[in-house]
C-alpha cells in the first residue's frame, strides 16, 4: 500500500511514520508512506495557500489550487508521480535541516500555525520507485464534518492499494475541493482539532496495523474491540495475586473452552455496560441475544 499524506506541517510525521509498528511496516515494505507539502504547489509570489472568505467573515479558507496541483502531481499522468514536496523517511522528515524561514498563511494560519516556506523541512525532493496500483486512489479529506471513522472504515480502507490524505487548517475549505477533488471525508470525533495531522496520523495507524504482516503473532487485530463489534474482554498477566487482587479462576484453569466461553461473556457484558448501542449491529447467536436482553 503506498499513502500520501497533503499537509502544511509534513515534519509532524516524522516520529509517526518512523516508529514502531509503522516504522516496522515501512521497513519490511509493506507500505509506503510520504508527506507532502502542498504550500510548494501555492504556484503565487508569497507561496500563500490560504485566502479570505467570500461574503466576508472570521478565519481564513485553503484555497483549491495548491491542493488540486498537489493531487494531480502526485496521481501524475499516469498516476505515478512523485510530488516535488514528497517526503519519506524520518530523515527526510525531520526538523528543517537548514533552519529555513517559516512563512505563514496570512490569515489563522500566520505566526504559530504558519507553513514551512520553499526551502523549509520539505524542500528534498525525493524519486521514488512505484508500484503499479490496479485500483483508483482514495483522496480522502480530514474533516470534522466528515463520516464518523470507525474500525469498518479501516477495514475498507485497508484493502485499498493507494490513500491520499488532505490535512486541512484555518477555517475551512474551499467547497470545490470537497465537491470534485475527494473521494471520502472523514472526522475521527466530534470536536475540532486545530488542523487535520493528528486525524490522519490516527487513521493511518488503524489502516497500517491491518495489513497483513504487520502485527506480529503476538498480537490479534482479529480478537480487538470492535472488530466483531463488540468491546474486547478484560486481560490479565501474571502475577496470579496482585495485593490480594487474584486473576479470574478460570484464567488460570488451562480450559480453553471454559476461557473462550468466559471471554465472549465478558465482552457482551462490557459491551452492554459501556456501549449498549454497538449491541444492535454486532454480531451475537439469537442465544446471546436473550441472555443479554435478561
Ligand atoms: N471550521 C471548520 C468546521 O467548523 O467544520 C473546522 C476547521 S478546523 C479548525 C481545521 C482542520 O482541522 C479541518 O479542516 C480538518 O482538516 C481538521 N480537523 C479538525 N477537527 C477534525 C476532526 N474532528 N476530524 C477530522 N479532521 C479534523
Amino acid at each position: 500500500m503506498r499513502i500520501d499524506v497533503l499537509t502544511l506541517f509534513p515534519e509532524m510525521f516524522a516520529g509517526v511514520f518512523g516508529a514502531s509498528i509503522l516504522g516496522k511496516a515501512r521497513e519490511k515494505g509493506i507500505v509506503e508512506l510520504t508527506a507532502v507539502n502542498f504550500r510548494e504547489y501555492a504556484n503565487n509570489k508569497h507561496n500563500t495557500v490560504d485566502d479570505y472568505p467570500y461574503g466576508g467573515g472570521g478565519g481564513m479558507v485553503l484555497k483549491p489550487e495548491p491542493v488540486f496541483s498537489a493531487v494531480e502531481d502526485l496521481l501524475g499522468p499516469g498516476g505515478e508521480k512523485t510530488g516535488a514536496g514528497a517526503l519519506q523517511g524520518p530523515e527526510q522528515l525531520g526538523i528543517d535541516p537548514q533552519g529555513g524561514d517559516l512563512e505563514g498563511g496570512n490569515g489563522e494560519g500566520s505566526g504559530s500555525e504558519g507553513g514551512n516556506a520553499l526551502g523549509g523541512a520539505t524542500a528534498v525532493p525525493t524519486e521514488i520507485a512505484r508500484p503499479q496500483t490496479a485500483k483508483p486512489p482514495r483522496v480522502i479529506l480530514m474533516c470534522p464534518q466528515g463520516e464518523p471513522f470507525t474500525q469498518r472504515k479501516a477495514e475498507e480502507l485497508a484493502a485499498e492499494d493507494r490513500l491520499i490524505f488532505i490535512c486541512g487548517h484555518y477555517e475551512g475549505y474551499d467547497e470545490r475541493i470537497r465537491e470534485h477533488l475527494v473521494t471520502d471525508e472523514l472526522s475521527i470525533g466530534d470536536y475540532v482539532l486545530t488542523g487535520g495531522e493528528l486525524p490522519a496520523m490516527v487513521i493511518i495507524d488503524s489502516v497500517v496495523r491491518l495489513l497483513p504482516g504487520v502485527l506480529g503473532n503476538e498480537s490479534s487485530a482479529a480478537a480487538d474491540s470492535f472488530s466483531n463489534g463488540l468491546l474486547e474482554y478484560p486481560h490479565y498477566t501474571r502475577p496470579a495475586v496482585f495485593r490480594g487482587w487474584e486473576v479470574p479462576e478460570v484464567l488460570i484453569s488451562g480450559h480453553h473452552v471454559r476461557i473462550d466461553s468466559w471471554r465472549r461473556e465478558q465482552s457482551l457484558l462490557r459491551t452492554l455496560s459501556r456501549r449498549p448501542e454497538l449491541l444492535e449491529t454486532a454480531e451475537m447467536t439469537e442465544k446471546e441475544r436473550e441472555w443479554i436482553a435478561q
